[in-house]
């Protein structure tokens, strides 16, 4: 599929940010290219589009980017995954590791309903703890989740093994 050749040539590679050796992934570029971002989406779409999936849950700050799209192209709900103290009503919380310390992701209480199907989304996985905290909050009110969606996937991290037995799809890797 050479929608996948573009859409890897749409992402900038910063090094050194947020920090000395970090090769950061920039997916603004990417959204700069409107035939790349909508390559993106479509990809997905494709995807998912007739696997009965009722919410599409987006991971903080990029899953917010990717995700809706998505949601709105295969008729499920979007519900954002964020981080502590942003959502007004009452939330359920799942904490995680960091490379050094903890973070918290929050779910607003009643955005899903036991028994719906979710894919979570986010711009990129790298060692797997955000996605994992994301499928214990969905999975901890009964939600199924389908599967997890990046745009990138950084594999030498090995983040794919902390998912478990829920499939992860990239789009490049
Ligand atoms: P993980 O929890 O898998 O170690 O890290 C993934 C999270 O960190 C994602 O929410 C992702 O947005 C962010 N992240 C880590 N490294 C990068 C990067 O190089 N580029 C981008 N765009 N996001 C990153």
């Amino acid at each position: 599929d050479n929608r996948i050749s573009r859409i890897s040539s749409s992402i900038r590679v910063i090094p050194d940010f947020p920090k000395p050796g970090i090769m950061f992934q920039d997916i603004t570029t990417l959204l700069l290219d409107p035939n790349a971002f909508k390559d993106t989406i479509d990809l997905f779409v494709e995807r998912y589009k007739d696997k009965n999936i009722n919410v599409v849950a987006g991971i903080e700050a990029r899953g917010f980017i990717f995700g809706p799209p998505i949601a709105l192209a295969i008729g499920a709900k979007f519900v954002p995954m964020r981080k502590p103290k942003k959502l007004p009503g009452e939330v359920i919380s799942e904490e995680y590791s960091l490379e050094y310390g903890t973070d918290t992701m929050e779910m607003h209480v009643g955005a899903v309903q036991a028994g719906e199907r979710a894919l979570v989304v986010d711009d990129l996985i790298a060692t797997g703890g955000t996605l994992s905290a994301a499928i214990r909050l969905l999975e901890r009110v009964g939600v199924v989740v389908v599967e997890c969606a990046c745009v990138i996937e950084l594999p030498e991290l090995k983040g794919r093994n902390r998912l478990g037995d829920k499939p992860l799809f990239v789009l490049v890797s």
